[in-house]
């Protein structure tokens, strides 16, 4: 038996920032990870590989525009097997980067490729390819992440997911003429419109009346009616089955629901499951005693402690927000209460992390958004700053989308704040800087955003409540 100060199960966002931070400060730490690599499902088949696909798709969309920009060029075009190439190399290239940290890492550091199992509180089993290894460890991590949730519906097997297109050296290198899309959760609506700006004929079919139904209701609809009309969106429906049909080599697929009480079915050469991710959780979990919600996910208080104070949950196997920047944070608060003895000095302030959709357009909000805080019995003051008055967006010609803040009416601090359009990914930066920070209102409209920046934006729309 091994004695380590802590031990991760899984080594992505949840797991290896607190293990970095462990050995650093001289501890002993292990990761385990069946994939035997740092850096979990978002290099592997998630964040990382479906952005690289929306930026080349995105190089193209501006290519196609070549003559608004006074550029010449013929025969734009694109080959899927080659933006399938140019992700899987900025997958290996950030691979052989893990590769060199963990190198340079303490020796207090280990990885080690296995399936780790509870046998009790302090003790995990790990099986590697070829031996068993019992590990004794004060402090456990379960960062063991989450993987696509399949609606349980006839045919289900027949679907693909977002793994199976963003997974490294992934089988799927040729575009479907269609396909269709189970589910309008961030993921779906995200390849829906990568797919869609490559000329793929999509179709969205979803249960609920709107797209993205655990965001805000007005967010998630300014967004659903910037979408390219291209994409059919069939709302309001009630999946009933998946079939195969097709020769050999040919296939393709019947997709039938239930919409306004009629049956209706469409054909696709492709399915996807678009709905979002459910947590995956290490095998013996269950007979330590730990709690988990309505919805199988394991509890935690915001020192992202389990009710066992020295067993953790971070990153997306808590559910809470199923973002690898998010899970990073995570890491680091359960690394910082490991060191003061597994009584809280650090919690996780979830409303400050950013989420964006990478879609085209983009979205991405923070902090606390209409639908919150009317339920949290928040009077909140808005303010808006539109994109077409904007001079990078006009050098753009991306004129559609907002700036949007929002301010506790009682104390002006700014709260929340969406951004639908240019730039969406990294202006919300610094609004959650804003947020974390609580500027108040005059802060805000007083921030020297860069002029021809879309930042202006966020102190002009401040200055509107002035
Ligand atoms: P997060 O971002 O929350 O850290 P990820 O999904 O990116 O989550 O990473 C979780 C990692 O945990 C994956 O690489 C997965 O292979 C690994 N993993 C999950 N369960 C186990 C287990 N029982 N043993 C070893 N590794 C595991």
């Amino acid at each position: 038996m091994e004695h380590v100060d802590l031990l991760t199960i899984g080594a992505g966002g949840g797991g290896y920032p607190a293990a970095f931070r462990l050995a650093k400060a001289g501890k002993k730490a292990v990761m385990i990870d069946s994939k035997g690599v740092m850096s979990g499902n978002c290099l592997e088949q998630g964040c990382v590989p479906s952005k690289t696909v929306r930026e080349a798709i995105e190089v193209y969309r501006l290519a196609k525009q070549r003559e608004y920009f006074g550029l010449k060029g013929e025969n734009i075009g694109f080959d899927y097997s080659k933006i399938v190439d140019f992700k899987d190399n900025v997958q290996k290239f950030r691979y052989a980067q893990h590769a060199k940290e963990l190198e340079e890492a303490s020796g207090n550091l280990k990885l080690i490729k296995g399936a780790a199992s509870f046998v009790d509180e302090h003790t995990v089993k790990v099986v590697t390819a070829d031996s068993e290894i019992i590990y004794n460890a004060d402090n456990i991590i379960i960062a063991s992440g989450a993987e696509p949730y399949i609606l349980p519906i006839e045919g289900a097997e027949h679907c693909i997911t977002s793994t199976d297109l963003y997974i490294i050296n992934t089988k799927i290198r040729t575009l479907p003429k269609s396909i269709a899309i189970l589910g309008a959760g961030y993921i779906g609506v995200e390849t829906a419109t990568f797919f869609s700006e490559l000329g793929v004929d999509v179709t969205i079919i979803q249960r609920s009346k709107r797209i993205l139904t655990a965001m805000d209701e007005r967010f998630a609809l300014l967004l659903q009616n910037s979408l390219d009309p291209k994409i059919k969106l069939e709302l309001g429906t009630e999946i009933k089955k998946v079939e195969k049909v097709g020769a050999d080599g040919s296939y393709n697929y019947n997709v039938s629901y239930m919409k306004d009480g009629v049956l209706k079915t469409i054909n696709a050469d492709l399915v996807l499951m678009g709905y979002g991710r459910k947590p995956v959780i290490p095998e013996g979990t269950d007979k330590l005693g730990i709690n988990f919600d309505a919805r199988g996910r394991i509890k935690i208080n915001s020192a992202i402690q389990t009710n066992i104070p020295h067993i953790y949950a971070s990153g997306d196997v808590n559910g809470l927000s199923m973002l690898f920047h998010s899970a990073e944070r995570q890491s680091l608060v359960c690394a910082n209460n490991i060191f003061a003895g597994n009584t809280p000095i650090d919690y996780m302030d979830f409303n400050a992390v950013p989420t964006t959709v990478f879609t085209f357009p983009k979205a991405a909000y923070a902090g606390i958004l209409p639908a919150q805080a009317e339920k949290i019995g928040m009077n909140i003051l808005e303010c808006s700053y539109d994109f077409v008055v904007d001079a990078k967006a006009q050098i753009y010609n991306e004129l559609n989308g907002e700036i949007r803040e929002f301010f506790d009416a009682k104390t002006l601090k700014i709260v929340g704040a969406w951004i639908i359009g240019i730039d969406a990914e990294l202006l919300i930066g610094e609004l959650v800087t804003a947020i974390q920070n609580s500027l108040d209102v005059h802060m805000v409209a007083s921030l020297p955003n860069q002029h021809p920046t879309s930042s202006e934006g966020v102190a002009k729309a401040a200055r509107k409540l002035l």
